[in-house]
């Protein structure tokens, strides 16, 4: 076997063997899976970046996925819920600078009942009826993914975490499973949704043949969106020591699914522009067509903390989109004002 040819292969055929996956991951071409990947996500999306305005709006959880630094039992995580306006303003603002897609992400918090929910998610519609809302909320039932989605919302993103059930088990505490991620991920895409799953590259205890696993799970449900990015350790869980995960294979697998998945929403994630400078313009220039850029309020964006270190805390959403702009600008993309649908070949 020969990398270069796999990558033609997969390019072609959109799909490898579990033992080619493997021998990719072992045996990486960087450069040309790059070069291809560019090519692909080019002839979808031309030089057109997607943005979507991330509003985190709650960081309190009722799990304790060991990995996430906002999990139940960190009691050094300062606690914070958005107020209804506050979310609201947070949308005025993004609309006023283009953006046409708010994502409401959050732990998994009781404070917000689905009442609570379907009130806020019908407001924005209402008050936006040209952008989409994308829910990041965790596990619910199918009725409650239901309501959501006649409220208005368009789009659901739930990562799988990983495709392997033991290792699934070595991340998460006994009452979470994969079968019930994997099932609430069939039925948002059952109900109608634009789902998105995905998962962190590097997490404790991850193989390459665990990747394999979750490549093969992403061909399979073949999702409209993949965000996958590196764990990065969180100074307040029981992983606090185990190293991040590393840049070029985050690099390098955003370039396979997007052979894998040409015409897919991809971001170039925050976790990504946390372990490197030029992360979120390498993962671009991998094959990633999409943006997330925060719209929560500055005074919370540090409490909203999974990992360690994250970037763009600071600033203002406006200064933080000029900055990103002016970013992408120069390596020839540029960020659209648009919904970024998911579109069928
Ligand atoms: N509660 C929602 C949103 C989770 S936060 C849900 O259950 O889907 C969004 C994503 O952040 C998670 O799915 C996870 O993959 C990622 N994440 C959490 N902790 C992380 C860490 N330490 N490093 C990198 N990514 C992390």
């Amino acid at each position: 076997m020969n990398s270069k040819a796999l990558i033609d292969k997969l390019e072609r055929e959109k799909n490898l063997s579990g033992d080619e996956f493997l021998f990719l991951l072992k045996n990486r071409e960087d450069e040309y899976i790059f070069q291809k990947a560019q090519t692909t996500s080019k002839k979808y999306f031309g030089n057109k970046i997607f943005i979507r305005g991330l509003i985190e709006f709650t960081n309190y959880c009722k799990n304790d996925c060991y990995y996430c630094g906002i999990k139940k039992s960190n009691l050094n995580a300062q606690r914070y819920r958005l107020t209804d306006k506050q979310i609201f303003s947070c949308c005025k603002i993004g609309y006023d600078l283009g953006f046409r897609t708010f994502v409401l992400q959050g732990g998994e918090d009781a404070g917000f009942s689905d009442e609570r929910l379907i009130k806020i998610i019908s407001h924005i519609k209402n008050k936006y009826p040209d952008c989409a809302i994308t829910l990041s909320i965790g596990e619910k039932s199918f009725d409650t993914y239901k309501n959501f989605f006649d409220a208005g919302a368009n789009r659901y993103l739930l990562r799988h975490e990983t495709a392997n059930e033991s290792h699934y088990q070595k991340l998460h505490p006994q009452n979470l499973s994969l079968d019930n991620r994997k099932k609430c991920l069939y039925n948002l895409k059952e109900i109608g949704y634009q789902v998105g799953c995905g998962f962190m590259v590097g997490s404790p205890f991850q193989t390459l043949e665990n990747i394999v696993e979750d490549l093969q799970f992403i061909k399979k449900f073949s999702p409209h969106m993949i965000g996958i990015g590196p764990f990065i350790s969180h100074k307040d869980t029981k992983f606090s020591s185990f190293s991040n995960g590393s840049f070029a294979m985050t690099l390098f697998l955003i370039a396979i699914i997007r052979l894998m998945l040409p015409n897919s929403l991809i971001p170039a994630t925050t976790a990504l522009g946390t372990i490197n400078n030029f992360g979120r313009e390498k993962g671009i220039l991998a094959g990633a067509n999409v943006l997330m850029p925060n719209l929560s309020p500055a005074s919370v964006r540090k409490k909203y903390s999974l990992y360690d270190n994250k970037i763009c805390t600071g600033e203002e959403t406006a200064q933080c989109l000029n900055c990103l702009k002016s970013r992408i600008n120069k390596i020839g993309y540029e960020i659209v004002v648009d919904r970024g649908d998911f579109k069928n070949e």
